[in-house]
């Protein structure tokens, strides 16, 4: 992999969970980093990033812009080889108007980012953070292709505004990515497409989807048992390197799949269980399917999303991003275990210990 920084790079949304990984990576390689975020002032979404750029021998320029909007990119790519864009709105959970919140910003980013990207000579590379939900909408879907796992030809194609809104949104922004791309040829796009990461962050003020999914096991909500539902995971700093390859890498082209293992609910909760001990309300049991869709609407979970995953495999390769980014990755226990330890740690988990007074993290 070329090991001399070229020029500088940008990243969008370079607070994020996984940007500020990929920050870090790039500016423990020497790279002058530019990164947009959408309040520099604010120091809730910029300390962990000036604590990084500290340490490392890189240098990084914080810049106000918001996907929104389609000034502020064109100053903070200026001069920049290389963009990685990650900014989109990752919220799965009780979303309260599909098209403003994830839709818009998600491709009305993508074409403010691409179009300066287009007015910005010096840009060689574009590397987009997809995700797998641009390539499957509901685990149901995996009975419906002729392969048994899903690979980066296939494309979701079962989301829309009202079923599954986030999924949607990063599938049509990857699609108009690809159509952008298309219109010239001066720049190459490389997406990577993430499963649920998981992992420790460098930010305590993250609310990202992995954060929540972990924070679930520590709050009760899987109390009385897990339903059927499999997640394929990686961890956050397999994904900062996956970006990082997909940037630096010569010959590289099109989507990449990054995953490394697909997990039920209550395999998580096995590993969690074995490393932190009984204390915490972790499942024992999973629930019938019938009883988890009776209780999904109480979880306010939509019950076409609990009927089309609930009780369904999900499967992916990750054979391309292995050959093409030559990519290893971690087991998902590791990232499991470093990301509970963390919320436990940061006390976001400790109403639940005081609950369970006797049990202490590793005891059993
Ligand atoms: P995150 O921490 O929530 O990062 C999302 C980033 O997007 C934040 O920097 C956020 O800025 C920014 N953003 C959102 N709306 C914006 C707007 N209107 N204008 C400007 N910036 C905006 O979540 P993440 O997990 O790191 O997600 C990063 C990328 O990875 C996203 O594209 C997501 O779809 C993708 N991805 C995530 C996962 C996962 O499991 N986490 C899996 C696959 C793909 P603020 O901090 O200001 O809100």
């Amino acid at each position: 992999m070329t090991t001399q920084p070229p020029g500088p790079v940008l990243v969008t949304g370079g607070n994020g969970y996984i940007a500020s990984w990929l920050v870090k990576r790039l500016l423990d390689r020497g790279f002058d980093v530019h990164a947009t975020v959408r309040d520099t002032r604010d120091p809730t979404r910029t300390d962990h990033l000036r604590a990084v750029a500290r340490g490392g021998p890189g240098s990084l320029s914080l810049f106000d812009a918001d996907l929104l909007e389609a000034a502020g990119f064109d100053r903070a790519m200026a001069g920049c080889h290389i963009v990685f864009h990650t900014a989109s709105p990752l919220i799965v959970r009780d979303v309260a108007d599909p098209v403003r919140d994830l839709v818009q910003p998600a491709t009305r980013g993508t074409r403010h980012v691409l179009e300066a990207v287009n007015r910005t000579p010096s840009v060689r590379r574009v590397v987009l953070t997809s995700s797998i939900v641009a390539i499957y909408g509901d685990a149901a879907d995996l009975q419906e292709i002729e392969a048994d796992r899903f690979d980066e030809s296939h494309w979701n194609s079962t989301s829309h505004a009202h079923h599954q809104p986030y999924s949607y949104s990063k599938t049509l922004a990857e699609r108009l990515a690809w159509e952008l791309a298309a219109g010239q040829d001066r720049w190459d796009l490389v997406a990577v497409n993430p499963g649920l990461v998981l992992g420790p962050g460098l930010s305590r003020h993250t609310s990202a989807e992995g954060v929540l999914v972990m924070r679930d096991f520590g709050n009760g909500y899987y109390r009385f048992g897990a339903p059927e539902l499999e997640f394929a995971i990686v961890d956050v700093r397999d994904v900062a390197e996956g970006h990082l390859r997909a940037g630096l890498l010569p010959r590289v082209r099109g989507r990449h799949i990054l995953v490394s293992e697909t997990l039920s609910l209550i395999e998580i909760a096995s590993i969690l269980r074995n490393r932190f001990g009984d204390g915490y309300p972790f499942p024992r049991q999973t629930v019938s399917r019938v009883a988890a869709l009776m209780l999904a609407p109480r979880r306010r979970i939509p019950q076409a999303v609990a009927r089309r995953n609930i009780g369904y495999p999900l499967r992916f390769h990750n054979r391309y991003a292995r050959e093409a980014l030559g990519m290893t990755f971690r087991p998902a226990a590791e990232s499991i275990v470093d990301h509970f330890r963390q919320l436990v740690d940061d006390g976001l988990v400790s109403r639940v210990r005081r609950n369970f007074e006797d049990a202490r993290p590793g005891s059993r």
